[in-house]
């Protein structure tokens, strides 16, 4: 997908670089005090789509969206009292919050794994400051490593993971922390979904007992093993998966440059890309879950998605929404 990873250092010329790059979808890897992320547009589904690629990771997960501040951050994410307080409190810092997403936000539904919420966090690192002040656009960044390894703390690191496969290395010294982002959910009762660099009681200090309650989404899973969160969109509909064909009572999310005839088709990439599919997989599954149930259609129809690199990804969400519940 890149021919050449650029090393850029981390000079004002170098952060520009970096900055644009990241404003023309493509991929960057750069430090933060918690550890090196692999960062895109968030509001760029595409670029998005290509951090899953990048990584190889076999499924989506929510990703952390990177702003230069609280104001920034909260621009996407819907902030109470408590929002405000920990971000006066630990901000710029190694502290995620999960938000009510805010219903104008431009960032790709992909970015949040199709979820109703946003995970925001203003990292601290000064090389990370200017670059997201130099982008002024959210920058979702999960750890700058291939899926299963080792978050990088280091430029080397990065290198050894991803060289090849992204567009540039925003190369800074070491991740101080070294540790994750500790990851608050404040879509309802304060809950620790990730621990991490800053300790609950740091948290408890300023807002009160957190809830150990697992939440009714699943929240708990999170520490378990990210990806499996119960709440993930699925359609109201039944899906059938690897449909060559469309009965009369479906709609089509088709894929590719030859379908079956339907009466309502959305189709996830025309050429047959699976980039593109994946940009798009969210945003079509439940808009065609609406229009299907308002044309009074029962049910949505899957075309066979290859298996391969982020098509792997897409047919593990589609297998999940089709799972009967
Ligand atoms: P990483 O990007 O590897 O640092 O991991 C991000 C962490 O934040 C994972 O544990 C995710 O499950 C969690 N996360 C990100 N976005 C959300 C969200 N919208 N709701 C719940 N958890 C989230
Ligand atoms: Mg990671």
């Amino acid at each position: 997908m890149t021919n050449g990873t650029l090393y850029l250092p981390d000079t004002p010329d170098g952060i520009a670089r970096a900055a644009q790059a990241l404003r023309a979808g493509e991929l960057v890897a750069f430090a933060t005090e918690t550890v090196y992320g692999l960062g895109a547009d968030a509001t760029n589904a595409t670029a998005v789509a290509g951090i899953f690629a990048a990584k190889g990771r076999p499924r989506f997960n929510p990703l952390i969206c990177h702003f230069s501040s609280a104001s920034a951050a909260f621009a996407h994410g819907v902030a109470d009292r408590r929002a405000r307080i920990l971000a006066e409190a630990f901000w710029p810092g190694p502290l995620t919050l999960v938000l009510p997403r805010h219903p104008g936000s431009p960032i790709a539904s992909l970015a949040a794994a199709g979820l109703s919420s946003l995970a925001v966090r203003v990292p601290s690192h000064p090389i990370a400051q200017a670059l997201l002040a130099a982008v002024d656009r959210p920058v979702a960044a999960p750890s700058a490593n291939r899926s299963g390894r080792i978050s990088p703390t280091r430029s080397e690191h990065v290198r050894a993971e991803l060289d090849g496969r992204i567009a540039a290395v925003l190369q800074s010294g070491p991740s101080i922390v070294g540790l994750e982002s500790t990851v608050l959910d404040l879509t309802g009762p304060a809950r620790l979904l990730r621990p991490g660099a800053i300790s609950r009681a740091a948290i408890e200090s300023h807002i009160g007992p957190l809830s150990d309650d697992p939440g009714a989404d699943g929240g708990g899973q999170i520490l378990r093993g990210p990806g499996l969160l119960a709440s993930h969109y699925a359609p109201t509909l039944p899906m059938r998966l690897d449909a060559r064909s469309v009965a009369p009572h479906e709609a089509l999310l088709g894929f590719g440059p030859a379908l079956p005839a339907a009466a309502l088709i959305y189709n996830l990439s025309e050429r047959g890309d699976l980039l593109e599919a994946a940009a798009h997989l969210f945003d079509y599954l439940r808009r065609l879950d609406d229009e299907a149930s308002r044309q009074a259609l029962t049910a949505i129809a899957v075309s066979p998605i290859p298996d391969h690199d982020i098509g792997l990804a897409i047919n593990d969400r589609l297998a999940r929404a089709a799972a009967p519940r």
